[in-house]
């Protein structure tokens, strides 16, 4: 059976002074322009949730905020490789300036595609931030322009991570483990 590890990989505090950091380098990339906020679902919950604060915080308005909701892993930790798009926004992005904001950048299928979906709907500024990123599971050429911490190819959960839609409360990153005790 596998468990969170009790000792976190990033904790609540570290994660909150990159959280800021982050917005910092975006808004410095904004120069004063408002923002649109788009969070991929639903992974992304609590990241974007700390990040239009902080960038509020920074002096960053926040246009407004949307979600969208693509699917790639079915259960469990292995992606499938093939993203659907199950709930597109609502907002019109023609123009704007826009960040899409998602957990992590794993085989980057999924960023790849809804920026190929975005970028159609032409927008003044698309660019991307992400928590969390695995570089070595790449699949296809595709960076975020923003991202919180790297990390080796261990399976995650906490701030907003699950395993079977568990552990996204917890305030920390943290590794999926074998339980040794059972
Ligand atoms: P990609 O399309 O880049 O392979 O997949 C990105 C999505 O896969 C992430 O938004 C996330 O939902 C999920 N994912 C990838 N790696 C992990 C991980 O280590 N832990 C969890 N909980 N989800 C992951
Ligand atoms: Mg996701």
């Amino acid at each position: 059976m596998l468990l969170p590890d009790p000792s976190p990989l990033f904790t609540g505090k570290e994660i909150q002074l990159r959280v800021n950091e982050l917005a910092n380098e975006i808004a410095t990339d904004l120069n004063g322009a408002d923002l649109v906020v788009i969070g991929l679902l639903r992974g992304c919950f609590v990241f974007t949730s700390d990040l239009v604060r902080a960038l509020s915080e920074q002096g960053t308005a926040i246009q407004e905020v949307d979600f969208l909701v693509a699917s790639s892993y079915g259960s469990g930790t292995e992606s499938s490789g093939n993203v659907k798009i199950e709930k597109d926004i609502k907002i019109d992005i023609a123009g704007k300036h826009v960040l899409v904001v998602d957990d992590i950048l794993d085989t980057g299928n999924t960023l790849q595609k809804v920026l190929q979906l975005f970028s159609s709907r032409k927008p003044a500024w698309l660019k991307t931030c992400v928590v969390l990123d695995k570089s070595e599971r790449r699949e296809v050429d595709i960076e975020a322009d923003f991202s919180g911490f790297s990390i080796p190819n261990h399976f995650v959960v906490g701030y907003g991570l699950d395993y079977d839609q568990k552990y996204r409360e917890l305030p920390y990153i943290t590794v999926m483990r074998d339980d040794l005790s059972a």
